[in-house]
């Protein structure tokens, strides 16, 4: 009776210990079981990719617009779906302006244990939104949370479509820099040739990092680099 309560509760912490590391992985940046993933790429040019997750909002989309466009910056929006059907005049300001749009799921569900029909629609139907706003580049993805591990990486795989993940996340949890000054320091000190910048700034909540925004440009400038979107960027690969 004993012994069988000891290997009874030996399984139960190796369940525990898989389901644990599963759910480690599947944050990962840099790994995923299918197909290719990017957080940074490894390059000799003073170049870095400025990523917005999220949105377009209605309220703060134009904002973010005009100050890249006051310095001269393309970035790369990484939209989710259901907003950009339901906001696509603001996804339209995103394309004519010439941005990078990219696709980042149509409902922004953690999809790391998503059956292989749901990641489809989650996939095409942010596609589909996306091309309706005029955007005609190739459209590469960012899952939601960064979170991934089998049908995802499968899927997107089988299309030949590329994740990108990012190395540099300033307004995230565990940096949680809770004014701009202490953001843009956080930027400064972590950029990297290659880096892949992520910020939110489509929501009311993020007034931080959309303060920070034009500060981390300049600063970043004043370092010697210069912005390209993540398509750019990639095809600065060091062989
Ligand atoms: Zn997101």
């Amino acid at each position: 009776m004993a012994r069988r309560i000891v290997i009874g509760s030996g399984i139960v912490v190796v369940i525990l210990l898989v389901l644990l590391s599963l759910h480690l992985y599947s944050a990962s940046r840099t790994t995923q079981l299918f197909g290719e993933i990017t957080a940074r790429v490894e390059t000799d040019k003073p170049v870095v990719a400025l990523t917005f997750d999220d949105g377009p909002s209605p309220r703060f989309t134009k904002d973010v617009l005009t100050i890249l466009k006051d310095r001269n910056v393309k970035a790369t929006f990484f939209l989710i779906g259901k907003e950009t059907a339901e906001n696509l005049p603001q996804a339209r300001l995103i394309v004519d302006a010439g941005h990078e749009i990219g696709n980042h799921s149509y409902t922004h569900s953690n999809m790391a244990w998503m059956g292989l029909a749901s990641v489809k629609d989650e996939i095409e139907r942010t596609d589909a939104a996306i091309r309706t706003a005029g955007y005609q580049g190739e459209i590469l993805f960012r899952p939601p949370y960064g979170k991934k591990l089998l049908t995802l990486p499968w899927y997107l795989s089988q299309h030949d479509r590329k994740t990108i993940m990012w190395d540099v996340e300033p307004d995230s949890e565990t940096a949680t820099p809770e004014n701009a000054d202490a953001m843009t320091q956080y930027v400064m000190d972590h950029a990297k040739n290659g880096s892949i910048i992520i910020l939110h700034v489509m929501y009311r909540s993020r007034d931080v990092s959309r303060q920070a925004l034009p500060q981390i440009i300049d600063g970043l400038r004043q370092k010697g680099f210069g912005f390209v979107t993540v398509s750019e960027l990639l095809k600065d690969r060091k062989p």
